[in-house]
């Protein structure tokens, strides 16, 4: 193991210790394996996944439990079979650690992988002081970029390489005007991809402030009776379904990123009859979809750190930073 000085034999660890009980623990520090890398956290997002783990709707595997999902920091060590000069390194985890041997992963779809490790689901998480992830889910953040800046950002990267992702799997024509049913978290990342790749983001969002936060950003507002050939669901909410068929045009494709474990009603004789695309896309696909977005991330890194709350919330504050997520119109963020 190659170690920079001074790292603490101990850290502080956020972690569930009962379904909706969230207690800042001090565990040891863990050390790095083989293949892997110690991280300095400095920032861990939280998005409705999170909020499902802590309320134990998403049961996870032992308490207590480290969450956290979305974030990254500074490597301070790394193990054996790991580049030393690695240590230093800004890094966005990827936090969905594919098998490697399944037929979904050898075609290059790990978000297929029945058999993948979700940090701060089935895996211990982020929010922790130090962390010990593998070394080829621990993404290097361009050199460049303004320290204080990627040390940040790195809690925004993970649901942005997801919006990337979508984009991707959905492949609208250049310079299309696309649908974003929902404007969360999840749809503003979504609207910043849009404009960054050329397309034009078309916004439909109940919530005033989360609307006009996409607009600021660069979307337009829905007009009735408009139809795209590119729809993208991000709320999740049962409602929405509603507006984003009605606004797929002929031969067109929905693609869903928001989730409700609810029934759905599904008119299939207008699915069939305007021949729509129904897609669902899962996070992303490992390593590609996280390493393209990196070498993209300087074009945006200021978008995106100004779509994250001014101030994180420290450890001893986490069951405070989770209340806020619901009622937030930007990303809710510790930095532990
Ligand atoms: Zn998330
Ligand atoms: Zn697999």
């Amino acid at each position: 193991m190659t170690t920079a000085p001074a790292v603490p034999a101990t850290t502080v660890a956020v972690r569930l210790t009962a379904p909706g009980r969230l207690d800042p623990t001090r565990v040891a520090t863990p050390a790095p394996g083989p293949g892997e890398v110690l991280v300095r956290v400095t920032a861990v997002g939280l998005c409705g996944t999170d909020l499902a783990v802590r309320s134990g709707a998403r049961p996870v595997p032992a308490l207590p439990w480290t969450v956290g999902h979305e974030g990254g920091g500074r490597v301070v060590a790394v193990g054996d079979g790991v580049d030393p000069g690695r240590v230093g390194e800004v890094v966005a985890v990827e936090p969905n650690i594919a098998c490697g041997r399944c037929r979904f992963c050898a075609a290059g779809r790990t978000s297929a992988c029945p058999d993948r490790r979700s940090l701060g689901v089935n895996a211990p998480g982020l929010l922790a002081g130090l962390v010990a992830v593998p070394a080829g889910y621990a993404h290097p953040l361009p050199a460049g970029l303004d320290p204080d800046l990627a040390e940040r950002v790195v809690a925004c990267v993970e649901p942005w390489v997801v919006t990337r992702a979508a984009l991707r799997r959905a492949a609208p024509e250049p310079g299309s005007r696309c649908l974003v049913v929902g404007a969360g978290s999840q749809g503003t990342l979504l609207c910043a991809t849009l404009l960054a790749a050329g397309h034009v983001p078309v916004v439909a969002e109940p919530h005033d402030g989360r609307r006009r936060r996409a607009l600021d950003l660069g979307a337009e507002e829905l007009v009735p009776g408009e139809v795209f050939a590119t729809v993208f669901e991000t709320s999740g909410a049962p409602a929405a379904w509603s507006t984003a068929t009605a606004a797929v045009d002929r031969a067109g494709t929905l693609l869903l990123i928001g989730q409700h474990d609810g029934p759905s009603t599904v008119n299939t004789h207008d699915l069939v009859q305007r021949q729509v695309t129904v897609t669902g896309s899962l996070i992303y696909d490992h390593p590609h979809d996280f390493a393209a977005a990196l070498a993209d991330l300087p074009a945006v890194a200021d978008t995106l750190a100004g779509l994250m709350e001014p101030e994180p919330f420290g450890p001893g504050r986490a069951g405070a930073a989770f209340d806020a997520v619901a009622g937030a119109d930007r990303k809710v963020w510790l930095a532990p």
